[in-house]
């Protein structure tokens, strides 16, 4: 197998890629060479900013350069000596319409110049395209990658089989299939170009998910022209591996400056927010001032910097168990990323599966965005159908959370366990875990956590849900709710009363707020001996 993953959180991996000139550590991003025109050598690519790999296109170095390449050894023609990728052509396909160059063709001179990893002649799916004819790029794909292997003759080479389907999700579900059944040892995502520069970050959730979810994930994932570093905590974490970008090229030349969140307009910048060399003893307006082809250089060499320090902040964050957080922060970078992030929520099965769910550290809960997480989906599956109450116990008291945790350390807590015997199970309500028995409180993760005060109403109603969930599976006698309406409004206790109406079990609740510590005690003593003797 040429790639082998050593770590893992959320979808994301950390891998090693084994190519013919070496082995290369996923997450990784290829640098998009031009060889008509490169503002950053390709040795130096390597040397000054630690790209192990590269990606220039094939159909380019035949049409201007055609033997020249293969005759010289491609590495040797580019001055790069680690892993270098081809692309087949498929980009000019989406942009022109069409190629002058067969898929033959474009596999044997792929072959002849000795590329790493190199791309068969997929057709592209056009954001805008009727399913009519994103059904016909996907057919016409399969149809060459199963030729493909008919002519192909080295085996070194580690080949790409694009997906395909564009926005149609049921067409890039039957492409991965499909796809992932032939003998490729990468896939890639085709053309969500168009779908980045409109900022619907959301569709590529459903388009990476899909490709994901029906690829095998032994395999590394591709994104084809997902280039900027504001989306690639977003990517990563749903399990992309390889990413190519020219848009460090293509900005620099537009007087761009990307950061990881977003990007600026070099003329209206009065400050730098990076420390890479290019910018640590600069000031913009001076930048400005420099010839053309000079500012160019500049803005490429910093965009590179910037995108590579967001990689290693992503490679940190998946060694810390701590990508999700990572991915919030760069979530709120754009409404159009948090968005994106929102949607998550619609795949928390699959997060969690494929997820570790035990980390080196706590977690940090900032608002319902954070409901998605496999931690969260994680405990709530195994609360439901593994857990079972103290056989003895009749009646479940739900106490609020405390500040404190573990909960049953906490102050508050204590007065209150003076009131309860072996027939009263004690249950926290807690953000964002839902129900946490009084035995489980020490549990990694439900001590381990920090949570954001005041809860929003979406988690105040998830916890709610989880509440009911669990009156529902569970079979108490009857349900005491101490009800914190300060903190939790109505929803839990209406949610209890429903489901306690519904099971047919009584339901009481004392108003922590409203009671004095002393009244509480004695009205919770009361209700509790009331019911113990009934
Ligand atoms: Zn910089």
């Amino acid at each position: 197998m040429s790639f082998e993953v050593k770590e893992k959180d959320l979808l994301a991996r950390i891998g090693k890629l084994k190519t013919k000139s070496g082995t290369v550590e996923t997450p990784l991003l290829f640098p998009v060479i031009n060889p008509n025109i490169q503002p950053v050598p390709p040795c130096r690519l390597k040397e000054d900013f630690g790209f192990e790999a590269i990606i220039t296109n094939a159909y380019i170095l035949k049409k201007r350069f055609q033997t020249t390449p293969a005759e010289q050894g491609l590495h040797k023609f580019l001055g790069f000596d680690g892993a270098v990728m081809t692309d087949s052509g498929a980009y000019q396909i989406l942009v022109y319409g069409n190629v002058d160059v067969t898929q033959a063709e474009i596999v044997a001179y792929q072959e002849s110049i000795g590329s790493d990893i190199a791309t068969i002649l997929d057709i592209p799916t056009s954001w805008k395209v009727t399913k009519e004819i994103a059904t016909k790029t996907v057919t016409e794909t399969l149809r060459r990658a199963k030729t493909f292997f008919q002519t192909k003759t080295r085996d070194d080479i580690l080949w790409v089989g694009p997906v395909q389907g564009g926005r149609h999700l049921d067409l890039v579900a039957k492409s991965a299939v499909a796809m992932g059944k032939l003998p490729f040892q990468i896939h890639a995502l085709g053309s969500p170009t168009e779908v980045m520069e409109s900022y619907r970050f959301d569709v590529l959730v459903d388009m990476i998910m899909t490709a994901k979810m029906n690829l095998p994930l032994e395999r590394p994932l591709h994104l084809f022209g997902a280039g900027h570093p504001m989306m690639f905590a977003l990517a990563v974490a749903l399990g992309c591996d390889l990413f190519d970008s020219a848009a460090y090229a293509l900005y620099a030349r537009e007087n761009r400056y990307m950061t990881e969140n977003g990007t600026w307009h070099l003329s209206e910048m009065d400050y730098f927010p990076c420390q890479c060399p290019k910018c640590a003893n600069q000031i913009p307006q001076d930048v400005m001032a420099k010839a053309p082809k000079e500012r160019e250089t500049f803005l490429a060499e910093h965009n590179l910097h910037v995108c590579k320090a967001e990689l290693n902040c992503i490679k940190q964050a998946i060694r810390d168990g701590r990508l999700w957080e990572h991915l919030e922060m760069r979530a709120h970078a754009h409404p159009a990323l948090l968005t994106a992030t929102k949607k998550l929520n619609a795949y928390r099965d699959p997060l969690e599966k494929h997820s570790p769910t035990t980390k080196r550290s706590g977690l940090f809960f900032f608002s319902s965005v954070g409901l998605a997480r496999p931690e969260v989906t994680h405990y709530r599956n195994r609360l439901l159908t593994r857990y079972c109450p103290p056989a003895d116990a009749k009646i479940l008291l739900l106490v609020p959370q405390t500040r404190t945790k573990p909960f049953h350390k906490a102050q508050e807590f204590k007065k209150i366990s003076k009131a309860v015997d072996a027939n009263v199970h004690v249950c926290f309500y807690a953000a964002p875990f839902g129900v946490t028995p009084l035995e489980l409180d020490e549990v990694y993760p439900l001590s381990q956590h920090e949570v954001t005060l005041p809860l929003d109403k979406e988690t105040i109603d998830y916890v709610a849900a989880q509440v009911a969930d669990y009156i529902q599976c569970t079979r108490y006698a009857s349900v005491v709710l101490l009800h914190d309406s300060q903190l939790w409004g109505s929803s839990v206790k209406k949610a209890c009363s429903k489901a306690c109406q519904k099971k047919g079990i009584s339901f009481e609740h004392v108003d922590v707020k409203a009671e004095g510590t002393k009244n509480i005690l004695t009205r919770l003593e009361m209700i509790l001996k009331k019911k113990l003797s009934g």
